[in-house]
């Protein structure tokens, strides 16, 4: 067994031990073993992490620097991304239970193409823009307006992919300004802290990025409704997210919200059956299925079903399940014990409810699996878009498969869920699956694929999916305010605009 790692929090440049002295562990989902502690910070660390960020933003070491500087620090940071990335990956892999496989290929470079684009984009906005108009009962004015950081943000991430959805919040958060507090979910917080460490050595000013470890329910709560807070940015279950937008009323923080969901896949009469099976699979099984804009409604037609359904179970038997820090391995354990339980939990449901169960079904405990959360890829059949466990968000490697007579059936049976974030669409006509894709009602629809998050394209939920958009400009829009400066360029021009608006000053 491998020496456990001790973290500390990272408050105004510093590592910091938590103000309580008491510890949180971290395991490997893999075979529970603990592999790092960090401090299970409180009320007063989250004080104190927001009187540094309040402190940075307001001394304009950072704010005040030109959108170039900002940018070469985030560069430089990207570098080290790069230069760390085996480093980064391991830790992701071994803490979420992400395959070693898909965290060095993607989660690792991830991270600097988030950087690097937050950078090149903020580069690319218009500084200064002008009006082109001057109203004629107004004398000649100048009026123009500017992006300007919002102040200090707040970060709260889940577990689910804790690199990459971190990083969709600092590149932006940073390259417009802002200062920034993360708090990472409690069970996988140690990348996040190693972000800390390669933002500090890429040249970010102290108290600028802070990470705060700690129980979402005591130090993310308290968060959210910290008066130092103008912004929270939030990405976890739809419940919290909830809860959080409703602390954040009281202050008019803005938010942007990133929830869950329970996104459909329309499989249309002209789908390649191999292309469908990939999509489908794909759709439900990346990260075992813990993924929110997992495809998990699979709507196909009635006589499709069974083919479809026969494809995907032959190309599951060949997947192999296990260590996820094996490069072999294409499925890796469930993230915790609560959401196994969770996963565990719906699928009883179905088979109460009178969903056919196709594959799977089960924890697998055996041999390897023994001390890990592992649970078998499981499809259901002949569901309806009612059953408890077809509307509610599993998180886990489950697919429901409903089968459709009528195309505009399955449309209004996409659309009938409280969640909006993902969708998607098989076919060999393109023409088809783009007017099916313009009526389904998510903030993305893939066609013919799945899970491809870009950096440079936006990202986020219509519905109880949430609101605002991560990655690309969007995201740079989500971190600044917008500033109007208006300026009368004549000596008499405010007399005048007395006269017309008032008119007291004959
Ligand atoms: P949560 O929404 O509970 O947690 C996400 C983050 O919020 C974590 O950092 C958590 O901290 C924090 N948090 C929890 N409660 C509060 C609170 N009251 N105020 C402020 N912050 C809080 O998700 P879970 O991790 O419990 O997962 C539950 C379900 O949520 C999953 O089964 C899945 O359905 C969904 N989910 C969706 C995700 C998405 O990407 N959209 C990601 C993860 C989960 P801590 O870890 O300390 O509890």
């Amino acid at each position: 067994m491998a020496d456990i790692m001790e973290y500390q929090m990272f408050i105004d440049g510093n590592w910091t031990p938590g103000s309580s002295g008491e510890i949180m562990e971290v395991i490997n989902p893999a075979n529970r073993e603990v592999v790092a502690r960090v401090p299970r910070g409180n009320k007063d660390d989250v004080d104190k992490a927001m009187a540094s960020a309040r402190a940075a933003y307001e001394s304009g070491i950072w704010a005040n620097k030109s959108i170039d500087e900002r940018a070469q620090v985030l560069m430089n940071a990207a570098m080290l991304a790069v230069a760390n990335k085996d480093r980064l990956a391991y830790l992701e892999s071994l803490t979420s239970g992400a395959t070693i496989r898909r965290t060095t290929t993607v989660d690792a470079a991830e991270v600097s193409a988030t950087l690097l684009l937050a950078a090149m984009t903020a580069k690319e906005l218009p500084r200064v823009e002008h009006a082109v108009f001057s109203p004629p009962w107004v004398a000649p004015m100048h009026s123009y307006w500017k992006r300007e950081p919002i102040g200090v943000c707040a970060g709260i991430t889940p577990w689910n992919f804790p690199l990459i959805l971190a990083i969709f919040k600092i590149a932006p958060a940073l390259v417009m300004g802002n200062s920034l507090v993360i708090k990472p979910a409690s069970i996988t917080p140690i990348t996040t802290l190693e972000l800390a460490k390669l933002l500090s050595d890429a040249g970010l000013p102290p108290g600028v990025f802070n990470v705060i470890t700690g129980p979402g329910s005591s130090a993310g709560n308290y968060m959210a409704q910290h008066p130092e807070v103008d912004k929270i940015a939030f990405t976890g279950s739809t419940e919290v997210g909830r809860q959080i937008a409703h602390l954040a009323a009281d202050g008019i923080k803005r938010v942007t919200l990133e929830l869950g969901g329970k996104s459909p896949i329309v499989v249309l009469d002209d789908a390649d059956m191999e292309v469908a099976a990939n999509m489908c699979l794909l759709a439900f099984l990346f990260h075992s299925g813990q993924v929110c804009e997992s495809g998990t409604r699979l709507f196909v037609p009635r006589k499709m079903q069974d083919e479809l359904v026969e494809r995907m179970i032959a190309k599951i038997k060949k997947m192999t399940i296990g260590d996820q820090m094996n490069m072999e391995t294409d499925l890796g354990p469930i993230a915790s014990e609560d959401q196994l339980r969770t996963i565990m939990d719906y699928v009883q449901i179905g088979e109460n409810e009178g969903a056919q169960l196709a594959y799977g079904g089960n924890r697998l405990t055996a041999g390897i699996y023994e001390k890990g959360f592992f649970f078998e890829p499981t499809i259901f059949i002949n569901c309806n878009n009612q059953m408890t466990q077809v509307r509610e968000e599993i998180f886990g490697p489950v697919q429901c498969v409903i089968p459709y007579d009528d195309e505009e059936e399955a449309i209004a049976m996409a659309n009938d869920s409280i969640y909006g974030l993902g969708g998607g669409v098989c076919s060999t006509n393109a023409n088809r699956a783009q007017k099916i894709a313009s009526r389904l009602r998510t903030g993305t629809v893939w066609i013919n694929t799945w899970h491809v998050l870009r950096p440079d394209a936006p990202f986020g939920g219509y519905k109880q999916s949430g609101y605002g958009r991560e990655c690309c400009y969007h995201s740079l829009l989500a971190y600044s305010e917008v500033k109007h400066v208006c300026q009368d360029l004549t000596p008499d021009g405010s007399e005048k605009l007395l006269n017309v608006l008032i008119g007291s000053n004959k």
